[in-house]
This record gives structure tokens, sequence and C-alpha cells, in this order.
């Protein structure tokens, strides 16, 4: 489906409706260029789940865990590859291990650079800018 948001909180409240269709978790990649609403998006994401800490772009780290309230072991997990400079340092951090959390939503900035380890199983979201603070977002899953 694409959908177009008029603004961020139109993008926030379009994520944090998919984040209520997938009650089990589940992997989530996001495309897109710098300024086109991917944080944003998972902000609207972890509203969804009922995370009140503000998410923000973990810039100088890889990734990013916040607990779900009220259920126990459930994470969101919040990757951004922007910095990766190699595949290596996803090897190291785990990814595999990640990947394999049930039941925990994980979120992908910079998805593209995952290569092959991208799961075939991601939901994909597309994010487009259009003009001024219109963006075109595809979900396929
Ligand atoms: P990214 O993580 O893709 O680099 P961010 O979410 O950090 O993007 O930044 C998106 C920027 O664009 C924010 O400053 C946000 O306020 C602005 N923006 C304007 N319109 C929208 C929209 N419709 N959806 C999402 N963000 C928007
Ligand atoms: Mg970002």
């Amino acid at each position: 489906m694409i959908y177009r948001t008029k603004n961020p909180l139109e993008t926030q409240q379009l994520a944090k409706s998919l984040a209520q269709k997938y009650p089990k978790g589940g992997i989530f990649a996001l495309f897109g260029p710098l300024g086109s609403g991917k944080t944003t998006f998972i902000q609207g994401f972890a509203l969804g789940l009922g995370i009140s800490q503000r998410i923000i772009s973990p810039t100088f780290v890889l990734m990013k865990q916040y607990d779900l309230p009220n259920q126990p072991g459930r994470k969101l997990i919040h990757l951004d590859l922007y910095r990766l400079e190699e595949i290596k340092q996803v090897e190291h951090l785990g990814i595999k291990e990640i990947f394999n959390n049930p039941g925990s939503f994980i979120l992908i900035e910079w998805a593209d650079r995952l290569g092959k380890l991208l799961p075939q199983g991601a939901v994909s979201i597309k994010l487009k800018k259009g003009i001024g603070t219109i963006r075109e977002i595809a979900i396929t899953n």
C-alpha cells in the first residue's frame, strides 16, 4: 500500500496503526534518504506500542533498545545503520541474535546497508520526500 502524509504527525499516526497490526512483533526495514521521515515513523511506531520514552536517532551507536510497558522480555529494538562502515560491525552486534527475538519489534533505518543479512520476512517501509512536508510511504510485507 502507498500512503501519503502531509506532516510528521500523520506519519506518526500511520506508524502507530502499523504497530498495532503486528501484535506478535516483527522486523521492519525502513528505506529512504536523510530527512525522509524514518526516525519520525519509528517515534510513532513506539507510541503505538505504549513506549513513552522519546525515540531519537542513536547517532553514534547503531542500536538502542526500549522495553515494552508491562510486557516482560518484549522490546523495541531500533537500529540506525547510517554510520555503518562495514558489515562486520553488525555481525559484531550479534545481528542474528537480534533478529531471533520473538515477540519484539525490530526497526531498521538504512536497512539496505544490511544487504543479504536483511531477513526475507521483514516488512518493507519505503519513504520518499515530496513537495514541502509531503511524504510518500510504501509499505509491503
Ligand atoms: P530520517 O530519519 O529519515 O533522516 P527524520 O524523521 O529524522 O528523517 O526527519 C524528518 C524531518 O522531516 C523532520 O524534521 C520532520 O519534522 C520533517 N517532516 C516534514 N514533513 C514530514 C512528514 N510528512 N513525515 C515525516 N517527517 C516530516
Ligand atoms: Mg533517522
